[in-house]
């Protein structure tokens, strides 16, 4: 199969800046949080599976899954969270390949917050870490979402430690700069994948 690469990083580290820079030379993005969201859908039989267990008020009135809900159940319950996980990732896992065998652009990038964590890091060649320092992290996240710092420090603290994440790195991008740094970093790395590509032929 054609490369596929992972990109991480904790929450504001710029995962989403990186991958539309990606995006717009042409790759293609295959987004773990939109993955993960689809599996639950109305209609699915994921849904209808945790309804079931965790009762009908888990959906909201729209049909959807009340994903806010469903985290403070799971937060709070260690043998909820290893069900849910257990009934999604496989899900999620299956989807994510699907998705990267349909694309057809040079390479493939997986954007995920939890590669690093789950089974999804042995769907890529190569980790990247997208990696600011936290106080980058904590202003872009509280602008992005208007998030106040307490909500964004607990986030922060419930990541894996940026150390530990930057251990697993194949390759980090330094996101403490401007945009147009990043944008640089990401056209050098671009250029590095279509050579592996073109050199693996
Ligand atoms: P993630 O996807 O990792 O949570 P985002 O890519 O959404 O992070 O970045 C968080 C916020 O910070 C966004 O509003 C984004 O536009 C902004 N941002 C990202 N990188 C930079 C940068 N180098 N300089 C200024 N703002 C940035």
């Amino acid at each position: 199969m054609a490369l596929v690469v992972g990109i991480t990083g904790g929450i504001g580290s710029g995962k989403s800046a990186v991958t539309d820079r990606f995006e717009n030379r042409g790759i293609t993005v295959v987004d773990a949080d939109r993955v993960a969201r689809v599996v639950v859908e109305p209609g699915s039989p994921a849904l209808q599976k945790i309804a079931q267990h965790f009762g009908a008020d888990i959906l909201q009135t729209d049909g959807y899954l009340d994903r806010a809900a469903l985290r403070q159940r799971v937060f709070s319950n260690d043998a909820d969270r290893q069900w849910l996980e257990q009934l999604t990732h496989p899900l999620i896992g299956m989807e994510i390949l699907a998705q990267v065998e349909r694309s057809e652009s040079p390479y493939t990038l997986l954007s995920s917050p939890l590669l690093l964590d789950t089974s999804q890091k042995a769907l890529v060649d190569y980790v990247v870490v997208v990696d600011a320092p936290e106080a980058h992290q904590l202003a872009r996240t509280m602008q992005r979402d208007a998030n106040d710092e307490a909500q964004v420090k607990r986030i922060m603290a419930a990541q894996m430690p940026r150390k530990d994440r930057l251990a697993l790195a194949d390759t980090i991008i330094d996101n403490s700069g401007s945009l147009e740094q990043l944008d640089e970093k990401v056209e050098a790395l671009h250029r590095d994948f279509l050579h592996r590509v073109n050199s693996q032929d």
